[in-house]
């Protein structure tokens, strides 16, 4: 069984006696500094020159400083810039700011784990990997509950107590905070987001969608039946796992699960499945999308533009409008 602990097995006071930087202000960024903040630590956050996240942060009333000055003055340093630029942020800002027991702390593995990002063996290291998007981890610490993190140390023998305290800080032990290791962090958050959570539920939402309108079917229909109606399934999974969903729909859909599921999840898909860890695992996947980074991300913004201009983008953004207690959340160009 997984180690978990909890509120009641983390000292709050251990993070707060130090002071935290956290780097960069994004999606996780925001959540962890508000919740810190909250929780009675002292944060400062660390933005490159002209960043746009700059003004977010002094609105919400944090201090903002360069990545290199918030760095020397922390004891704790977290880094959550996007994985990509990661290595070279701390190359050129924050390596030389380190001190002995110091601890450099990250919201995902890939850089240990893929070998971008060498810390000296004098400065601690350690995960604190919230299992959910960064504006969740904000909104759910500040409605009492929290989002659960993976959390651990690279160092064989490290205490995991300052992690833990972070963890604290943050929310995520009001839900759990279960002990991992950078490896198993980082290969199963790559596999889950790819297969499961953002490539596998797109392509088949989209795909549901494409088949139904291509058959002459009204897209609202078809959003309703393929997007919509995929949160009230979901929410009844959380609860109580595909059982619960299964009681809960009609003999009908039930049957529906159990003759189609396996027509689409092929055995060639399952295949598929494990292609995608192998290339996870042996560092292909880290290797290229560094390069599409390094290289302009021609094609990542080329998919990105025409994913925003899919039909079913633009029916959902109508009728989420007609939906009163929908809270609608229109991406533009440039977001
Ligand atoms: P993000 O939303 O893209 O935000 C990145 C932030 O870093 C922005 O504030 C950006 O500033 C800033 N930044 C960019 N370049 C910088 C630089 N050179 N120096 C300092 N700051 C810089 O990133 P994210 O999705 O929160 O991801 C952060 C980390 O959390 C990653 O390791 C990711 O894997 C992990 N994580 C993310 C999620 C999630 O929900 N997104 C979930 C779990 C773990 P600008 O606004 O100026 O661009």
């Amino acid at each position: 069984m997984a180690k978990i602990y909890y509120d009641q097995d983390a000292n709050l006071d251990l993070i707060r006696s130090k002071k935290v930087a956290v780097i960069g202000y994004g999606s996780q960024g925001h959540a962890h500094a508000l919740n810190l903040k909250e929780s009675g630590v002292a944060v400062k956050v660390g933005l490159h020159e002209g960043s746009k996240s700059r003004k977010k942060a002094t609105d919400a009333g944090l201090e903002v400083g360069s990545v290199a000055d918030v760095s020397k003055w922390a004891d704790v340093v977290m880094l959550l810039a996007p994985d990509t630029s990661q290595a070279a942020i701390y190359k050129d800002h924050i390596k030389a700011n380190l001190e002995p027991g110091n601890w450099l702390l990250f919201g995902h593995g890939f850089n240990i784990h893929f070998g971008t990002i060498t810390p000296p063996s004098d400065v601690e290291v350690g995960l604190v990997a919230p299992k959910g998007p960064g504006h969740r981890v904000r909104e759910t610490y500040q409605n009492g509950q929290g989002t659960p993190a993976l959390i651990a140390v690279l160092k064989e023998g490290t205490p995991l107590d300052l992690p833990l305290a972070y963890a604290k800080g943050i929310g995520a032990t009001r839900a759990g905070a279960l002990v991992t290791t950078f490896g198993e962090e980082t290969e199963t958050d790559l596999f889950g987001e790819q297969v499961v959570l953002c490539g596998g539920v797109s392509e088949l939402v989209k795909s549901a969608f494409d088949t139904l309108v291509g058959a002459g079917y009204q897209p609202e229909v078809a959003y309703f039946e393929c997007l919509h109606e995929l949160k009230l399934i979901v929410d009844l999974m959380y609860r109580g796992g595909l059982n619960y969903m299964r009681y809960s729909v009609s003999d009908t859909a039930e049957q529906g699960d159990y003759v189609t599921g396996r027509r689409i999840i092929t055995d060639e898909t399952r295949g598929e499945m494990k292609n995608v860890l192998k290339e996870i695992q042996d560092g292909t996947f880290a290797k290229r999308w560094i390069e599409e980074n390094e290289t302009g991300r021609k094609s990542f913004e080329k998919r990105r533009a025409e994913e925003r201009e899919h039909l079913i983008e633009n029916v959902g953004a109508k009728i989420r409008k007609l939906i009163p207690f929908i809270d609608d959340v229109t991406i533009k160009p440039g977001d």
